[in-house]
């Protein structure tokens, strides 16, 4: 006989805890299941409070759905998602509906939908931020799939979800792929803040002088403020503790090479082949690549002969670090939500941009008091160019802009690596310049390759005759 209204596969940690936050919640009847049952019998002991419905084969656990069945799966992603999809699809009836709560790749969640929905099935990819606790006590939902699925699963999402300013951390992000693929861009800004967060770190401590305990206790300053976030309050929490073993700052005893489970680099794939520049994702993965390769970095401290002196601090020098960690995250942001823009146009997409900035208030790695502003950009202006133009963002970028150049320049004179700052100046940079050597290389790719360019004072396209007698001619556009 049926009786729970939802059901989870999957026991590992993110799975336990997702169907215990289900199990919370007035209404719910939670079925459970797990390849190994032995993790289904550990949940189920450990948390007799929850009521689950717990099945040691699929059948079973099928059996304990009511109609319409919806079941989460949050399984390894790849292979084991594939898998279980199989064993419910099999099992599955019209109407029914299979959630993918996994870190799946949104490609695959496109194809997972197309080949179910030939059967009559619906299949929801929804990205779950936040990490175990998350998963425990309220994460943010970033579901696609059908509007007709997510009217019937959108109350069971919501009411698991975060809360943020009295709203709940979900949205019917778009169809098929869109919850997924937006999931994957919040944790590619999720990479880039805490690369823009270290380079403050290491700012402070190298050029500042600040010890260890002084920069944690700065971090919790700017906490209080319009960087409060999550992120940054973790940041002080870190820098806070102390080795047992050593006595020294526990940052201090970890190796420092930052490793990924490859999210980003997906981030960065996706965006560079729509053709948008996400410097600021792609500067936190390189960071990462480059902390990784300790005989590269061996080897070039042994070849060099000394490093450059290091900069003077001064008066204000905390408060300029700050102004570049705020418009440097501007960046980051407009580059995550032009990824976006861009995914959404060449996947079919209809996506509110205010309304992903709203439930990535809460429950996310990356929930923020800034994405309120961001919420407000997209009101002002749904159609905005850049969050760059925005006029609140434009403000907040043009009074930190002079604190951002000494501070990026200081940085290069002493010798600091800040590739997010540096590479978020040199982004506004090029937005903010009229004329770019953009020009030089259109000249250059018509020298060697007759790409044509096009001219400023007249339509069409032109080929200059390198070869030849450096005549110019009017061409057709070049296919390359
Ligand atoms: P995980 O370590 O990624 O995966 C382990 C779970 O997958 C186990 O329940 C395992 O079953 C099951 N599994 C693996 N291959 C299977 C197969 N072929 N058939 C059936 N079941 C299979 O678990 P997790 O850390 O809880 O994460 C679950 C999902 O959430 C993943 O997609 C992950 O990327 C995503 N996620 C994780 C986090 C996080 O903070 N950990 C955050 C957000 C999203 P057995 O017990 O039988 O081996």
């Amino acid at each position: 006989m049926a009786w729970a209204n939802i059901g989870v596969v999957g026991m590992a940690v993110m799975g336990s805890n997702l169907a215990r936050n289900l199990a919370s919640r007035e209404g719910n009847t939670v079925a459970v299941y797990n390849r190994s049952p032995e993790r289904t019998r550990a949940l189920v002991a450990e948390h007799p409070e929850a009521g689950f419905v717990a099945s040691e084969t699929v059948d079973d656990f099928v059996a304990s759905l009511a109609r319409p069945r919806t079941a989460i799966i949050m399984v390894q992603a790849g292979r084991g998602t594939d898998a279980v999809i199989a064993q419910l699809a099999e099992r599955f009836e019209p109407g029914d509906i299979i959630v993918d709560g996994g870190n799946a790749n949104f490609a695959d969640t496109i194809r997972r939908e197309r080949e179910l929905r030939a059967k009559g099935l619906d299949f929801v990819g929804a990205g779950i931020s936040g990490g175990e606790e998350g998963a425990l006590n309220g994460p943010s939902i970033m579901p696609g799939g059908s509007a007709e699925a997510y009217r019937t699963l959108g109350p069971i999402l919501a009411s698991i979800a975060a809360v943020a300013e009295g709203e709940p951390c979900v949205t019917h992000v778009g169809t098929d792929g869109a919850g997924h693929f937006v999931k994957m861009v919040h944790n590619g800004i999720e990479y880039a803040d805490m690369q823009l967060i270290a380079e403050p770190y290491d700012l402070l401590r190298r050029i500042g002088g600040h010890d260890v305990a002084a920069i944690a206790d700065v971090f919790a300053t700017w906490n209080d403020g319009d960087l409060e976030s999550y992120l940054i309050e973790i940041t002080a929490e870190v820098l806070r503790q102390t080795d047992a073993r050593t006595g020294q700052p526990l940052v201090d005893v970890i190796v420092d090479q930052a490793g990924s489970k490859g999210t980003g680099v997906w981030t960065v794939q996706n965006a560079v082949g729509l053709g948008v520049p996400v410097s600021g994702i792609g500067e936190a993965v390189f960071a990462r690549a480059v902390s990784s390769k300790p005989a590269q970095r061996a080897a070039v401290q042994q070849a060099i002969t000394g490093r450059p002196q290091v900069q003077p601090t001064y008066d204000g020098f905390e408060d300029d670090v700050r102004a570049a960690l705020y418009a440097s995250k501007v960046v980051a942001y407009a580059q995550g939500f032009d990824t976006i823009i861009a995914g959404a146009r060449e996947y079919g997409w209809d996506i509110d941009l205010g309304a992903v900035a709203r439930i990535w208030r809460g429950g996310c790695i990356i929930r923020a008091r800034f994405l309120n502003r961001i919420v407000e950009a997209y009101q002002r202006d749904p159609e905005l160019a850049t969050l760059l133009a925005d006029e609140y963002f434009a403000d907040a970028v043009a009074s930190g802009e002079q604190a951002w150049r000494r501070i990026v320049s200081a940085a290069a004179l002493s010798g600091v690596p800040v590739p997010g700052f540096a590479s978020a100046l040199a982004y506004f940079d090029s937005l903010s310049s009229e004329r770019l050597p953009a020009a030089l290389i259109q000249g250059q790719r018509d020298f060697f390759g007759a790409h044509t360019y096009r001219r400023t004072d007249a339509g069409g396209t032109f080929h200059t005759l390198w070869s030849g007698d450096r005549t110019e001619i009017a061409t057709e556009p070049s296919t390359h």
